[in-house]
């Protein structure tokens, strides 16, 4: 299986072609990974995808990888898009849903797909719906990560984020071998701005709001997948490769 994601078509959009060529699987995993922000989401489809094939894709990502270009390379709906990320609001449905349209090659990869970040409202799940519909592709469902509010404070507070190949790590539950350093690249660890405590708190606020409906949405069709959150991410992750080994058992027409 793939051991390093190539994400360049995800991440930079139409145009770009990523240089890793997806697995022949006889079963690509198609699925959405839901629950507050810093719960471990962005891990779990690391580990997830080094398994599966699968590919991460990540919404926010792409909006901090917009980020990164120049001021004159950034449309008005780009640019107000960061703002809304910066003050740890949703960015609108429209621009979020013309930045998934114009990746709709990463949804039909035949490596599958994890998305983790996308849909966050009703609106955009039946976008999404209709997306797979139209493309004639299974969906397996929604794996839902979900803990007290105050436990995911303090989990996203300790996250830091490598500022040259975005590797994930955590204070205590994931330290990297050097402090402050990548295990994987060397470069510096960074917080993100969205996890400082102000906007960290904004964001779940905003989570709080918009979840429910969303799982409702999901449950109704039978799509949600709860998963029990371990205090590392291997326990967090073996949950989640149980539930699927328990859906693989199920006479689900794949
Ligand atoms: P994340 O890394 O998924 O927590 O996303 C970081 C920020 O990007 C969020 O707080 C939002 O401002 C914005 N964002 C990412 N994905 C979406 C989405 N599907 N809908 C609206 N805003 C989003």
């Amino acid at each position: 299986m793939r051991t390093e994601l190539d994400r360049a078509a995800w991440l930079k959009g139409p145009g770009h072609e990523c240089n890793v060529t997806p697995p022949r699987l006889l079963r690509p995993w198609r699925l959405v990974l839901l629950g507050p922000p810093g719960v471990g989401k962005g891990t779990q489809a690391n580990l997830l995808g080094q398994r599966l094939g699968a590919c991460h894709l990540s919404t926010g990502d792409v909006l901090r990888a917009a980020k990164k270009l120049p001021d004159c390379d950034r449309s008005p709906a780009l640019a107000a898009a960061i703002e809304s990320m910066q003050r740890g609001e949703l960015v609108s449905d429209e621009i979020i849903l013309n930045i998934v349209r114009e990746r709709t090659g990463c949804i039909r990869c035949g490596g599958g797909f994890l998305l983790d970040g996308f849909p966050r409202t009703v609106n955009q799940a039946e976008a999404l719906e209709a997306m797979l519909k139209e493309e004639h592709l299974l969906f397996d469902g929604v794996l839902c990560y979900d803990l007290p509010i105050e436990e995911v404070l303090a989990r996203s507070s300790g996250r830091r984020v490598c500022s040259h190949c975005h590797g994930l790590y955590h204070l205590t539950a994931h330290p990297p071998k050097v402090a402050g350093v990548c295990d994987a690249c060397g470069h510096a660890l960074v917080q993100r701005e969205d996890d400082r405590p102000e906007a960290a708190r904004r964001r779940l606020e905003v989570y709080e709001k918009t979840a429910q409906p969303l799982m409702e949405f999901y449950r109704r069709r039978n799509l949600l997948l709860p998963v029990t959150v371990g205090a590392y991410p291997e326990e967090t992750y073996k949950a989640t490769m149980g539930v699927l080994l328990g859906l693989m058992g199920q006479c689900r027409d794949y």
